[in-house]
């Protein structure tokens, strides 16, 4: 826990799993063809099936059974290859079916981990206890109207997996640094946006606390709908605290489900727990089992490219840059493909990762945006970046006025020249430059004959102003100490 009292006066731990859903990115619904697109007018992407009208039958997306494959195996699951679908059965007004289609004792997925670091470098294991397959509901809007509430449909029936892990999580930074990663794996793998600010990725929080060197756990809270990762953090810090100070009292904490107030950072009840016979799960007879055949399993497993972790060592390695720089790199999938394209084209690979890392991240950031939208493919970069390690053109000058120019079909070499760029190799007009800077600067001239070196500075830069950019100012530097030799 950050909190001090966890560990300094407090006997107590806490003891926590986390249920994560996550919205898979496939084109259509789980069992229709309807868009499962965020951002659409309401029930603009329905159909019988969303609606549930009657005799409206359900087939499978074979998309969505890959994708939650691809991230098992990632995450280091068995895979049931014979599974199936259940109904779980209650009522509510946006699911009009009155039953979720979903998974309940045959997931598709069991018996995973995942390892993650911690700040202070430790590694941890977190089991996964299993990825089950099912259906989002609709969405239930009550702020519309001030008399009627209304129904959008058009997240009924978007493919989600449930990843549910073990209660092997003791702090709030575990838990944090485990949905990081898990957002990160399901981007590589094209598994899910991983957007949280969107809803495509939501947490419940289960959380108890036990005197520390007890083996037996104690009764749990699951916080539910938790939509970003500080909040995540903020309901564990805050159940631990409150958990406590129930036992502390001389109280017991009743099994329930809670709201998560961001506002207040604090949490309330919503319900008492319900059991699972509540709802009447049963196979549901509208679906076939899934089986999945182990050609198909080998093919899926043969197409998962290298996760970050390995793409970090392997970039450590090659290049020898540090472990942030390799994460950097090796975290954002988009950033690097658009390496891996760049690299082709460029004659030196370690000044492309120092490009991207920085001038072209630091550009991204002021935009606001990704690699994707930024306005330079690969290959031109890869071609402006030549140009500098060739000294054809200064860093400065590709940065500042090569770099805005570039637009889809634009030639760099075409436009470097066009805009006047490219460095003269006229040895000539630097010396009338050099002249010109020492006839302006006569008396810094002479202090720096008496010993005052620092003024080169200034006198590289005038020359460079003259020439317009368009020298290198390292010879520039070299020239004009042998001039004053
Ligand atoms: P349910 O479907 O009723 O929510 P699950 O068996 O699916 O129950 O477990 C839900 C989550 O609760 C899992 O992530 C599990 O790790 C976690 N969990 C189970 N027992 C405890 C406990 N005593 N304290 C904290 N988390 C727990
Ligand atoms: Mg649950």
């Amino acid at each position: 826990m950050t909190t001090k009292i966890a560990t300094e006066t407090v006997p107590y731990e806490l003891v926590s799993g986390l249920e994560i859903h996550v919205q898979l990115n496939t084109k259509s619904k789980i069992f229709s063809s309807d868009s499962a697109t965020f951002g659409a007018q309401p029930n603009e992407n329905i159909s019988a099936v969303s609606l549930a009208l009657p005799g409206a039958l359900p087939k499978l997306n074979k998309e969505v059974v890959a994708k939650a494959i691809r991230i098992g195996l990632a995450l280091n699951c068995e895979i049931n290859q014979y599974n199936f679908f259940d109904r779980k059965n209650y009522f509510y007004a946006d699911l009009p079916k009155g039953y979720q289609i979903t998974q309940d004792n045959s997931p598709i997925c069991k018996n995973g981990y995942l390892t993650v670091t911690l700040a202070n470098g430790d590694e941890k294991r977190i089991g996964i206890n299993r990825i089950h397959l099912e259906e989002d509901a609709g969405k239930s809007l009550h702020d519309q109207d001030s008399k009627y509430s209304y129904v959008d449909l058009n997240r009924a029936g978007v493919p989600l997996i449930e990843i549910v892990t073990e209660p092997d999580i003791r702090t709030a930074e575990e838990a944090s640094a485990l949905l990081t990663e898990i957002r990160q794996l399901v981007r590589h793998l094209n598994v899910s946006d991983g957007n949280m600010e969107e809803g495509s990725l939501r947490c419940d929080a289960n959380i108890s606390i036990r005197k520390i060197g007890e083996t037996a756990f104690g009764t749990r809270c699951e916080v539910k709908n938790l939509n970003s990762i500080r909040n995540v953090r903020r309901a564990m810090e805050f159940e631990f605290g409150r958990q406590i100070e129930v036992i502390e009292n001389g109280g017991s904490i009743i099994q329930s489900t809670l709201n998560f107030d961001a506002d207040k950072g604090t949490t309330s009840p919503m319900r008492t727990k319900e059991e699972a016979n509540d709802y009447r799960y049963f196979p549901d007879p509208d679906l076939q089992p899934i089986s999945i055949s182990d050609e198909w399993l080998a093919e899926i497993k043969s197409a998962i490219p290298a996760l970050p972790k390995e793409i970090a060592k392997q970039l450590i390695a090659e290049f020898g840059i540090n472990t942030s720089e390799a994460n950097m790199l090796a975290e954002d999938i988009d950033l690097y493909q658009y390496f891996n394209e760049a690299k082709t084209t460029v004659n030196n690979q370690k000044s492309l990762i120092n490009w991207l890392l920085g001038a072209i991240r630091g550009l991204l950031n002021e935009q606001n945006i990704g690699i994707k939208e930024f306005s330079a493919s690969p290959k031109q970069l890869a071609t402006l970046i030549n140009l500098v390690d060739d000294k054809k053109i200064s860093q400065q000058n590709a940065l500042q006025q090569l770099l805005p120019a570039i637009s889809a079909n634009t030639d760099v070499l075409a436009k470097a020249n066009e805009l006047n760029l490219l460095i003269v190799e006229n040895a000539d007009e630097i010396s009338s430059y050099i002249e010109e800077v020492f006839a302006k600067y006569e008396s810094q001239v002479q202090a720096y004959k008496n010993g005052k070196k620092g003024v080169l500075g200034l006198f590289v830069g005038e020359v460079m102003k003259l020439a317009k950019g368009k020298a290198d100012a390292k010879k520039v530097n070299e020239l004009i100490i042998e001039r004053l030799k």
